[in-house]
């Protein structure tokens, strides 16, 4: 179906090109004025697509990002050949300007243990398919050992209250809703178990806390992801469990109540470290207002960071190459930032929001791919209905390469550090179906990223970083 809408649009592009050789006289009577830009911003954005999926780099980029350096959590000697990686590519592609952006970051170590075992009168012990959920605080060696209760929000913690919670471990085991059509919505339904879990527990008196892992999926990998703390709330350590162990050990539950659980952690905090955002830029020929694109550097230990968030990163450094080598001249600054830590909270975009408002640098746009590198359908923007409208109205451009959607909605986690320096801000929007089978678990690899995917979204960014340059927002 795609290919076939491919050579429609060259046929009609070679039948515009010949027509348009030696009759521009006629050309000018003939064809409304319109048809001039439009036909040039399909030949534009139809050679995009083709030089990256032709000549693309952005899949090679990935396989080096995660195969040989893999998982990089902040803080981590991985994170800082990531950063050095980055810059060294920014520097082969030609960039007019690379440079690092310091930024203390945290740096917590998952340690070598991280282990949940079920104590039990009719099977004796079992290991449950667990890990340590990000930032949490360790055990000591012999572990907590505690009686499990099953709730399946906070608000069920507030009915049980302390007298049944008390020296207790919260199993948090609401279902990653399957109904929602977008993942993404499912994920936000579910997740304030695991950011904010610890702590409404901790009030109770738990001693610790179990999450069932953030996906739709029923399988055996558990799912890390950030674990929220209150300095003035008693830490509590802080696992995930796999979906398929989350529903067997509720069964187990139900049929004895009195069961029992050891949960050993080696996890452990060490100071802030000082790493780095990366960024390169193009320099405008008329503006130097900041057309941004990006995604974040950082990714979970338990994985290689593929699609969360290598392939975002890729995508961005390619949708800028993209342009270069059709020597497009842009009139706006076009930027590529890779964010250090998105995954404790956002200190490399805080830090890169603050050095703009110093700067006083303006940005028009800020772009980011953090969804995975999946078959883009379209556009998410966080702006108001007028700026969404702007972009809708160049849907007939990307229609041809299977983008449909473009609405209002969240763009990105890091860019959203921007929003009240008042740019449009646009999320890249994959097809959301798969990504939470591989985020933050040990699925998350470069065998799981499919290249013509990868390629078509940094085709897509490219494209339309094209049309808000060269027409403005
Ligand atoms: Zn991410």
């Amino acid at each position: 179906m795609e290919f076939k809408m491919r050579i429609k649009l060259s046929v009609y592009i070679i039948f515009l090109t010949i027509f348009s050789c030696g009759q521009e006289k006629i050309m000018t009577k003939m064809v409304p004025l319109i048809r001039v830009p439009v036909l040039n911003d399909s030949m534009m954005i139809a050679n995009i697509y083709n030089s990256s999926l032709e000549n693309g780099q952005s899949y090679q980029m990935l396989d080096y990002l995660s195969n040989k350096i893999g998982g990089r959590q902040s803080g981590s000697p991985m994170a800082a050949a990531a950063v050095e990686w980055a810059r060294q590519e920014l520097i082969k592609f030609g960039f007019d300007s690379v440079y690092l952006q310091p930024v203390m970051v945290p740096h917590w170590v998952r340690g070598s243990i991280e282990k949940a075992k079920l104590f039990n009168t009719h099977f004796g012990e079992m290991d449950l398919s667990v890990c340590a959920l990000g930032g949490s605080i360790g055990t000591d060696e012999l572990g907590l050992m505690g009686n499990i209760i099953e709730v399946k929000s906070f608000e069920d913690l507030k009915n049980l209250g302390e007298k049944n919670i008390k020296g207790k471990v919260v199993f948090y085991n609401r279902r990653f809703d399957p109904k929602e059509i977008s993942t993404f919505v499912g994920y936000g339904k579910a997740g304030n178990q695991r950011g904010q879990g610890a702590i409404e527990a901790a009030k109770y008196g738990a001693i610790g806390v179990i999450v069932r892992s953030l996906t739709p999926e029923i399988d055996d990998y558990p799912h890390t992801g950030y674990v929220g703390y209150d300095e003035k709330i008693t830490k509590i350590p802080a696992i995930a469990i796999s979906t398929l162990d989350a529903e067997f050990l509720s069964k187990t539950l139900l049929a004895d109540a009195t069961i029992k659980i050891n949960i050993t952690l080696s996890a452990k905090w060490f100071p802030n470290v000082l790493s780095y955002n990366v960024i390169g830029e193009n320099f405008g020929s008329e503006d130097q207002k900041i057309i941004l694109v990006s995604g974040h550097l950082d990714a979970w230990d338990t994985g290689s960071g593929a699609h969360d968030d290598g392939a975002g990163c890729v995508q961005a450094i390619e949708s800028l190459r993209l342009l270069k080598i059709n020597n497009y001249k842009s009139k706006h600054r076009l930027r590529v930032t890779l964010y250090m830590d998105e995954e404790y909270g956002g200190t490399g975009s805080f830090a890169y929001a603050d050095s703009a408002k110093k700067n006083q640098e303006t940005h028009i746009a800020a772009l980011e791919s953090d969804a995975g590198g999946l078959t883009v359908r379209g556009f998410s923007i966080e702006s108001d209905l007028k700026n969404v409208a702007k972009v809708q109205a160049w849907s007939n451009l990307f229609e041809p390469y299977g983008i449909h959607s473009i609405e209002q909605g969240f763009s990105g986690e890091d860019i959203v550090a921007l929003k009240d320096q008042g740019p449009v801000l646009i999320g890249l929007l994959p097809d959301g179906q798969r990504y939470f089978n591989y985020h933050h678990t040990p699925k998350d690899i470069f065998s799981e990223v499919n290249q013509r995917e990868l390629e078509l979204g940094a085709a897509a960014f490219a494209s339309l970083i094209y049309l808000i340059d060269s027409k403005g927002l």
